[in-house]
C-alpha cells in the first residue's frame, strides 16, 4: 500500500497543468513524472516539504518523453542522485531533445520550436538509469510497480501499476474537461489497443497526465 500526493504543475505559456505523482513507500519515495523546467522551484520545494529529498527519493518513473513531463529529470538528479528509468522507444527524446522521434513528423520549425517552447535545452537532457519495458516488475528497485506498456501518444509511452489497483497513465488518458484519451494522439489504433490492454487489468483508480485522477469503471 502506497501514499499518493498528486503534484499540479502549470506549464509555460499558458499551456495548462500537468501532473506529478510523488509516491511513497514507508521511508522512501518515487515520482512519477516531473513537470516541465518552468516550475522547477516549486516542484523541489513541495519534494522537500514532503521529505522526499537526497537518499529518500530512490527513483523518478517517467510515463514516456515529452519535456512537460521530463523537464526536471536531469536536475532532480545532480540534485538529489535520484535514478531515473524511461521506455528505450522514447529515449532519444530525453538523450536528444527529439520530441518527434518515432513519430509522426511535423513541420522542421515545429520539430526545432517544442524543445525550446518548454524549456528543453542542453541541459534538460539525460540518459536514463534503467530502461523499463512491459510487464516488468520494479521490486528490484525496491519499488512495488509493475510496468504497463501503452503505446499511442507515444511510442514509448508506459503506464506504472501499483498492487492496489492505482494505475498511472501517463498521456495515454486525461481527465480534463472529462475523462478521455488525451486529445493529442500519435496513433489512434495503437492507442485503442492500449485502452483495450487497460480494461483487462486490475487496475481501480487512474492517475493521468493531465486533469484529475478518476475511478477505472469510468474508462471511455
Ligand atoms: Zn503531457
Amino acid at each position: 500500500m502506497s501514499e499518493i500526493q498528486r503534484i499540479t504543475l502549470s506549464l509555460p505559456l499558458r499551456m495548462g497543468q500537468v501532473n506529478c505523482y510523488l509516491l511513497r513507500f514507508g521511508e522512501e519515495f518515487a515520482l512519477i513524472d516531473c513537470g516541465s523546467k518552468n516550475r522547477r522551484r516549486e516542484l523541489t520545494q513541495t519534494l522537500a516539504a514532503a521529505g522526499a529529498a537526497e537518499g529518500k527519493l530512490k527513483a523518478i518513473l517517467l510515463t514516456h518523453g515529452d519535456f512537460d513531463h521530463t523537464g526536471n529529470a536531469a536536475h532532480l538528479r545532480r540534485q538529489f542522485g535520484v535514478q531515473i528509468g524511461m521506455a528505450e522507444a522514447d529515449l532519444l527524446m530525453a538523450t536528444e531533445g527529439e520530441m518527434f522521434t518515432n513519430r509522426k513528423q511535423p513541420h522542421f520549425l515545429v520539430r526545432k520550436l517544442v524543445p525550446l517552447l518548454f524549456g528543453f535545452g542542453k541541459g534538460e537532457r539525460f540518459q536514463p538509469d534503467f530502461l523499463v519495458s512491459d510487464g516488468e516488475s520494479l521490486a528490484g528497485y525496491g519499488l512495488p510497480l509493475r510496468v504497463v506498456s501503452l503505446p499511442g501518444h507515444s511510442k514509448g509511452s508506459v503506464g506504472y501499476l501499483t498492487d492496489d489497483g492505482a494505475l498511472f497513465s501517463g498521456d495515454l488518458l486525461e481527465n480534463v474537461k472529462g475523462v478521455g484519451l488525451s486529445t493529442i494522439m500519435d496513433d489512434l489504433a495503437e492507442a485503442d489497443i492500449s485502452l483495450e490492454r487497460l480494461r483487462q487489468l486490475p487496475v481501480e483508480k487512474i492517475y493521468p497526465g493531465h486533469g484529475q485522477p478518476f475511478a477505472a469503471s469510468s474508462l471511455p
